[in-house]
């Protein structure tokens, strides 16, 4: 989707963004108590910006700061220093109840191991988060059951986790994530438990959630990487491709934008 004036709209963007976490030295048993802190940075001096209509690739070995990045992209954490606007708010200026609000307005999130309540049928799941934003019983059944058609699960309505396929179960997954028509999907390593061809279908799908939201996900798998439109590279935290798409960014806002 785009402006009036033909410019992606620009649903995050992240500027000199770090994350530090403090290791040990905490007094916790699990540190022994006596310790000295370590400084690990998750995250270091991270810049992007990512507009609607964008399927985005985070890439990096495990322990680059993939999942830390895209947490503080849905403004679940916050960056230790730098900015992280999220449609249009400074996540850093929010208390921790006006993050939740942001991100229940605007984000969608995919786990790896799909985080589906197992009692609840695949449209229950689906509906759950409409709860919180007061729609009727009617419109949550009803809201739930186009998403699971839209991700190709019209005839798994009434199944439960239990009952489905890894692959079907990620797609319960994003069709969760779209529930409260969010503006940004991010969704970490989402291929990592699937087989090839049930992995392709969840890339599909989320290919198609790219139409009209910005996208994001994390992998090192080659699958998911060929299948995105352009990849952020992570290595020890860093952007590896070397702050590029950060550039050509200011730029088309220069010359984007009056
Ligand atoms: P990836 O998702 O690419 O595997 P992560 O973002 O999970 O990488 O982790 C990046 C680095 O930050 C790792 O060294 C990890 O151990 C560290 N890290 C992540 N979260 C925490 C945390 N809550 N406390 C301490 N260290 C963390
Ligand atoms: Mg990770």
């Amino acid at each position: 989707m785009t402006d009036l004036d033909g410019t992606a709209e620009r649903v995050v963007t992240c500027s000199e963004v770090t994350r530090t976490f403090s290791r040990g030295g905490t007094g916790g048993w699990l540190s022994g108590g006596d310790r000295r802190a370590e400084t690990v940075t998750a995250v270091a001096d991270v810049s992007l910006a990512v507009s609607r209509g964008e399927f985005v690739g985070l890439a990096g070995p495990s322990g680059s700061g993939k999942s830390t990045l895209l947490h503080l992209l849905a403004g679940l954490d916050v960056p230790t220093s730098g900015t992280v606007t999220l449609a249009g708010r400074d996540v850093g200026s929010l208390s921790p109840r006006g993050r939740t609000a942001l991100r229940l307005d605007h984000v969608g999130v995919v786990f790896q191991h799909f985080h589906l309540l197992s009692s609840l049928s695949a449209r229950a799941n689906v509906a759950a988060p409409l709860i919180e934003l007061g729609h009727s019983k009617r419109q949550r059944r009803e809201r739930a059951t186009t998403l699971l058609e839209r991700v190709g699960l019209g005839d798994r309505i009434d199944h439960k986790p239990g009952e489905l396929s890894g692959g079907e179960r990620q797609r319960v997954a994003v069709a969760r994530a779209l529930s409260t028509a969010p503006d940004l999907v991010i969704a970490d390593e989402p291929t990592g438990e699937l087989d090839t061809a049930t992995g392709a279908r969840v890339l599909d799908v989320l290919a198609d959630v790219a139409s009209d939201c910005a996208v994001i996900v994390a992998s090192h798998d080659h699958q998911a990487l060929d299948r995105v439109e352009r990849v952020i590279r992570l290595r020890d935290g860093r952007r590896e491709d070397e702050g590029a798409d950060a550039t050509r960014g200011e730029n088309e806002t220069m010359s984007g934008h009056e």
